[in-house]
């Protein structure tokens, strides 16, 4: 795994999340040098090694695969129903 560059910010320079809360008031956590905060970090940033993008790419081609392989079945199940009908 590689690990996100990290650049020093100094905690007084660091900007407040400000992500909407369940109190309906805003975030006061300080982001991380990376600008996000710890709670609400958001979505993730994705594979960045070359093996987990490997990995990724693998699993989408297989869940595709599996996708098509769904269609053409049922796309069969449908024509099987008009020929029987
Ligand atoms: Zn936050």
């Amino acid at each position: 795994m590689s690990r996100p560059i990290k650049i020093k910010v100094p905690k007084r320079d660091r900007v407040l999340c400000g992500a909407k809360t369940r109190r309906n008031t805003s975030c006061l956590r300080k982001a991380l040098p990376n600008g996000r905060c710890l709670n609400h970090g958001g979505k993730s940033t994705g594979p960045k090694t070359k093996a987990g993008r490997a990995r990724i790419a693998a699993a989408q081609r297989e869940r595709h695969a599996r996708r098509r392989r769904a269609r053409s079945w049922s796309r069969f199940d449908e024509l099987l129903q008009l020929w029987l009908a």
